[in-house]
Order: structure tokens, then C-alpha cells, then sequence
């Protein structure tokens, strides 16, 4: 039987690929790359790049063009025969990625080749970082070690599950009937619908809150019944604790002092200090000192302004609403009447002059004009669904071709929501291969309607030239190795650096004159409308500044400062975070780390930083063009050639230091949110 999956060209067979290939394919080539490691660990007397590093560089990257597409349709065009042949192969790949990581003779033939000269320079990278991941999943660990190092794992995959699941039946366990409409006055019509629907869904009369996102968020920042909102706010705040209406019943307190503890153990094992240090040795920042040091001095400069900002809101509700003391619940609420108050900005306005057609042609606008490109969209390709498209990138002085992307725009059934960019293939160059790389930009835009054409809100520009930066930075490489080639190999805290730059484009004059006008009337964004939108945009800018550097700090501390004799210290040290950087203080019932599930359950654990971290390199990427025009030809040859083709390829201090001709400032990020410091 013929399997697409398997089939050697760039592009996927999307047409005919099938559920009922999925695992047929999966199998065979995890089957070819084991007989592959096999076979070179035994065959090969003196490894070296070409006949080993190379081979196996191949493999990976049929394993990774097997694996893309079945991973893409999975999120744009999800049935459940797909989905059970997704599941059924995760397990699959994480047993082979971890049998990878542990396997010795390919660490030992990894070293060895790693001492040879004739390397180049990316060459040395992509070994130097193979030899840093064996090293974390302890590879080279002493026996007894080794086995201590592999039950840690298993603990902590167990644990932090556990602390996602408690999180997730903590927020299902809560819900509010309510049958009194007077109740919800001041939600707008999106949701009230959707509570009434909540209602429906269970057979109930009136109007169900919850304590999911789409039903939660509106109430707090809508709601006018201000017991209302401090009741949901109670529940939110310590779910997953032994707090609130549901206190101990999916108490996360144990399992998050274990997983400090665990992860502290492991650290350790490896030869780390503590948590904190082993986060940072994937990543761009150098030393723990350097990550506090950042957010600490983020904290002292946005402060001020952010007690001027609360100051302002607790002046506005005492005299626009009568309110004498502000309480957490009545923060958001009252900030959106501030919002409206000062700027009544909606998006409905500034929809009509982002048509998707538009917004697109402006954005390849930009980067042709910043990066020395064009592209052309393909008409004849191989989809999945009739509303993706395909486009070619290539050099606008040779014309040779760079990449290709897919775009798949629109909001449908069995799509998942939210935005993304994800890799198809990987650049790859050798004797034998040459490979372009190709990426999937996925977008959950309103299809157009009748007559009228997909118009975008000026978040949903926002979100595009975002993760068109993110393509630009896979796309545009020229390097040889996948391994480091486009965003592999960029570290977590600086891969957000040309996804976040780009975003600078929708936001100035000079090239929303490219591409934003009426899509009836063809009148240019009206410069008042222009004006409120940017104020708009510095809106509390400091209050949220202090919220995430909370958040960062107290994640990054907690791993740096776990002792064993003295347990996790969660609330005191969040307790300490918040003496330096908080301008709201929550009540003592309030239990944030329990449902902090981004460091518990996810990868973030002593990374939250990376957020303002990334931040601050867009920002001050960008000062370069705000002091040099934003459409500099020679600084965005600069940025194409030192960032966004390098990759993965060089420390990334390294890269931006090359561009920005210093290191980072976090100046620029502070001017541009509108923090005065
Ligand atoms: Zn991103």
C-alpha cells in the first residue's frame, strides 16, 4: 500500500492523506531511524559529520516531515479518526525522543566527532547544543545517578499532571445558576448569549457562570453588580486550593511543594546549583543574577507610574461612580469604564479599514521593503481546504527562491482556535539535499460575509504580522543544518524577538498607510481614530508591566531560592515579590500559585521571564529604525541578515549585539509602552 505520509517530496500530499495513515507511517519511520542509530553506532569505527552526523540529520528530518503534517491537520482539520491516530502516536515519539536522549553510544559518537577540526562553525553549534541536551537528560550520569534521575522524571511528569488536571476540575467543579437577568446588567451581548448557552447546555433555565475564560472575563470586567464580580473572583482566585468555596478538594499545595523539590533534586543531580540555573542553560540569559537584575530594574523604573496609574483609576471610580475603596474584583471593571471613558475605542470602528486582502498586500509590503524580498502567491498546489492559500518567498535581487508558506486564515469547524506559525519543513543543505523551508502561518479570522470581505480587528493585524515574523525567522535562514536552521535551536527567551518586531509595522503611520483604508470607501485610517487607537494602547501600560514582572519574579525566585531544609516558601515568597513590585495587593485568601499552571504544568518553570525578556530585544531592535526610519533599507538588511538568517546558528546575545551594536537596553521598551521612567 502507497502511503503519502511517506512519500519523499517537500510538500505534503495533503489531498490524499488519511487517518488510516497515519500510524502505518509513524511506525515505519521511527523503525527506519532506530535501525539507522543502530546501525551507524556499530558500523561506524570514526564517526564523523559526514558519515554520521549527517545520515542521522536526514532521518530526523523524514521523521519531522512525516510527523508535520499529520500534527497540522490534526489542529486545522480535526476528525476522530485523526485524533485517535494523533494520540496513539504521541507515546510513541516521546519513547523515541527520550530513547534518544539516553542513548550512550550516539552521546559517545556525538563527542567524538565533536573534537574533530575540519567542523564549521554551525556545524560546532548544532553538535555543541546535541551535546548540552544529552547532557540534560542525563546521559552521562553514574549509574546509581542515572536511575535517580529517571524516576525524578517520571515523578515530575506525574505531578505536574496532576496539577493541571486539579486545576481543570477546580475550574469545572464552580458554577453559578443565576435566574435574576438584573443580575448580568452591563455584559455585552456576546455574553449574555453565551452564559444563556452555558444555561442551555444544561437544561437549566436563565443564565450559567462559570469559571472558564470566555464566561469569567467578561464578568469581571463588565458586570455591574459588584457582588457578583467579588464572588466569581473569590472562586477564580483559589481554585486548586485550600481556599474559597471548594478549599482542599483539589488542594495544589503538596504537589507543588514536591515539584520545587523534584526539580531542585534533578538540577542537582546534573550538576546545578539549583532550578533556576538548569532553566538557563537552554536559554539566552547568562546567570540568575542577569534575570533578576533585568526584572528588578523593570520593576523600579515602571512603579512610579504604575501607582500614578491606580491612583488615576481609584480617583476616576470615587468620582465618575461613587466608589470609596477599590477592591481587586473592581479593578477591571472599573478600568474599562476608564478605557471607554477616555478613548471610546471599539473595534467594530477600526474593522471596516483592515480588509484581510489589504492587511496582507501591506504586510508583504513591509517586509519587502525592510528585507530585500517578494512574494507571490501559488495558485496549483495540494490543500486541505479550499480557504488556504500559498505563497513563495524569494530574494528580490536574484529571485531565488527562500521558502514557502501556507496560510490558512479563517475560523472554522474542527480548526483549533487562537494563532500559530509551525514548521512544515526545515531549511537543509548538504552534498546531496537541497531543501527549502516551508511554514504554516494559521489564523482564526471571521470568513467574509456575502458581500463583504474578511475584516480584520486591529488585534487580528496584530496577530498576523506577528507570526509572519515568526515565519519570516524560519523561512528566510540560510542555514545548512535543520537543527539550528530558522527558529530550531533559538533559545525560548529570544525566539519572541522578530514576531514581536514585526508588530512594530501595524502600529506606525508610514505603513498603515500602506494597507489601512475602507474597504467601501477606500478613505485612509482617519488620523483621530489613529490618535485615540495609540493612546489606547499605553492604557495602564504600567500596571500590567508590574503584574507580569510579579509573575516573573516570583516564578524565577522560587526555583532559585528552593531550599530542602526550608520547603517551597511559596506565599512568603510571593508575599516578598509582591512588597517590591505590586501596586495592587490581593487579599489573603488568594492562592495565584495554585492555579499557575504555566510553571506547575507547563514549560515555563523559571522562564515566565522570558516574556520581557523578548520584549525588551523587540523594542529595542526596533529603537534602531525609530531612530533611523522605520523603513531603513540598510538597517533592515541588517536585522534580515544578522537575526532573521542566523537562527539558531549563533548565541543569540551574540546576533543582537551584532545588530543593535550593543547589548539589550530596556529603555526602549519602556518608551515605547508609554512608561516615562
Ligand atoms: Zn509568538
Amino acid at each position: 500500500m502507497s502511503n503519502p505520509l511517506l512519500e519523499t517530496q517537500t510538500l505534503p500530499a495533503f489531498s490524499r492523506i488519511g487517518p488510516e495513515h497515519v500510524e502505518p507511517a509513524l511506525d515505519a519511520q521511527l523503525t527506519a531511524c532506530r535501525a539507522l542509530i543502530e546501525r551507524l553506532t556499530r558500523e561506524v569505527a570514526v564517526p564523523t559529520w559526514e558519515n554520521f552526523i549527517e545520515p542521522l540529520e536526514e532521518s530526523e528530518d523524514r521523521l519531522g516531515r512525516v510527523w508535520s503534517p499529520v500534527s497540522h491537520l490534526n489542529s486545522v482539520l480535526n476528525s476522530e479518526a485523526l485524533r485517535t491516530a494523533y494520540n496513539a502516536c504521541l507515546p510513541k515519539l516521546s519513547d523515541y525522543g527520550t530513547e534518544v536522549g539516553q542513548n550512550e553510544a550516539l552521546f559517545r559518537a556525538y563527542r567524538a566527532v565533536a573534537t574533530q577540526e575540519h567542523l564549521d562553525a554551525d556545524q560546532r553549534r548544532v553538535l555543541d547544543n546535541a551535546l548540552r541536551d544529552f547532557h540534560l537528560s542525563g546521559v552521562d550520569l553514574p549509574a546509581e545517578k542515572k536511575a535517580r534521575y529517571k524516576e525524578i522524571s517520571q515523578s515530575l511528569s506525574a505531578l505536574t499532571s496532576k496539577f493541571a488536571e486539579n486545576v481543570l476540575d477546580a475550574t469545572n467543579a464552580w458554577e453559578l445558576h443565576l435566574e435574576d437577568e438584573s443580575r448580568l446588567a452591563g455584559l455585552p451581548e456576546s455574553a449574555h448569549a453565551l452564559l444563556r448557552q452555558n444555561a442551555e447546555q444544561r437544561e437549566l433555565p436563565g443564565w450559567l457562570l462559570t469559571l472558564h475564560m470566555p464566561s469569567y472575563l467578561p464578568v469581571m470586567t463588565y458586570a455591574d453588580d459588584r457582588e457578583l464580580r467579588a464572588e466569581c473572583y473569590r472562586a477564580f482566585a483559589t481554585r486548586a486550593s485550600d481556599q474559597g468555596p471548594h478549599a482542599g478538594e483539589w488542594d495544589n499545595s503538596e504537589i507543588m511543594e514536591q515539584i520545587l523539590a523534584l526539580r531542585h533534586e534533578q538540577a542537582q543531580l546534573l550538576g546545578f546549583a539549583n532550578y533556576a540555573e538548569r532553566s538557563l542553560a537552554t536559554k539566552m540569559a547568562r546567570t540568575p543574577e542577569e534575570v533578576i537584575g533585568f526584572l528588578g530594574d523593570l520593576a523600579e523604573r515602571s512603579l512610579p507610574q504604575a501607582q500614578r496609574e491606580l491612583d488615576e483609576l481609584t480617583a476616576f471610580a470615587r468620582e465618575h461612580h461613587g466608589v470609596d475603596q477599590l477592591e481587586p474584583w473592581d479593578v477591571g471593571y472599573y478600568a474599562e469604564k476608564l478605557r471607554q471613558h477616555r478613548y471610546q475605542i471599539s473595534d467594530e470602528e477600526l474593522r471596516p479599514y483592515f480588509p484581510l486582502s489589504r492587511v496582507l498586500d501591506g504586510l508583504f509590503g513591509v517586509a519587502e521593503r525592510l528585507f530585500g524580498v517578494r512574494f507571490q502567491e501559488v495558485e496549483a498546489f495540494d490543500t486541505y481546504h479550499p480557504d488556504v492559500r500559498f505563497f513563495e518567498i524569494r530574494d528580490a535581487e536574484h529571485g531565488a527562491l527562500r521558502g514557502q508558506f501556507y496560510l490558512d486564515p479563517f475560523a472554522r469547524a474542527h480548526k483549533r482556535g487562537g494563532a500559530w506559525m509551525d514548521t512544515c519543513s526545515d531549511r537543509m543543505h548538504s552534498a546531496t539535499r537541497d531543501q527549502i523551508p516551508v511554514a504554516y502561518l494559521v489564523c482564526n479570522f471571521a470568513p467574509p460575509v456575502g458581500a463583504r470581505p474578511a475584516l480584520l480587528t486591529h488585534d487580528e493585524v496584530e496577530t498576523l504580522f506577528h507570526e509572519f515574523g515568526h515565519g519570516l525567522h524560519h523561512l528566510l535562514t540560510k542555514v545548512d543544518y535543520p537543527a539550528v536552521a530558522g527558529i530550531n535551536g533559538v533559545p525560548w527567551d529570544a525566539v519572541e524577538l522578530p514576531s514581536q518586531f514585526l508588530e512594530n509595522w501595524c502600529w506606525e503611520r508610514e505603513s498603515l498607510d500602506l494597507f489601512a483604508r475602507h474597504w467601501e470607501t477606500d478613505e485612509p485610517l482617519p488620523e483621530t481614530l489613529y490618535q485615540r487607537m495609540r493612546a489606547a494602547k499605553h492604557f495602564q501600560s504600567a500596571m500590567q508591566m508590574v503584574r507580569q514582572l510579579e509573575f516573573a519574579l516570583f516564578d524565577f525566585r522560587i526555583h532559585l531560592e528552593y531550599d530542602p531544609a526550608r520547603g517551597g516558601r511559596i506565599q512568603e515568597i510571593l508575599q516578598s515579590v509582591r512588597d517590591q513590585v505590586a501596586v495592587i495587593h490581593p487579599p489573603a485568601f488568594h492562592r495565584f500559585a495554585h492555579g499557575f499552571s504555566h510553571i506547575f504544568a507547563g514549560g515555563y518553570a523559571a522562564g515566565y521571564y522570558s516574556y520581557k525578556w523578548a520584549e525588551v530585544l523587540s523594542a529595542d531592535a526596533f529603537s534602531l529604525f525609530e531612530e533611523r526610519g522605520v523603513f531603513d533599507p540598510a538597517t533592515g538588511r541588517a536585522f534580515r541578515e544578522h537575526i532573521l538568517e542566523r537562527g539558531g546558528a549563533e548565541d543569540a546575545m551574540t546576533l543582537f549585539v551584532r545588530f543593535r551594536g550593543r547589548e539589550p537596553d530596556t529603555e526602549a521598551l519602556l518608551r515605547q509602552s508609554g512608561i516615562a521612567a
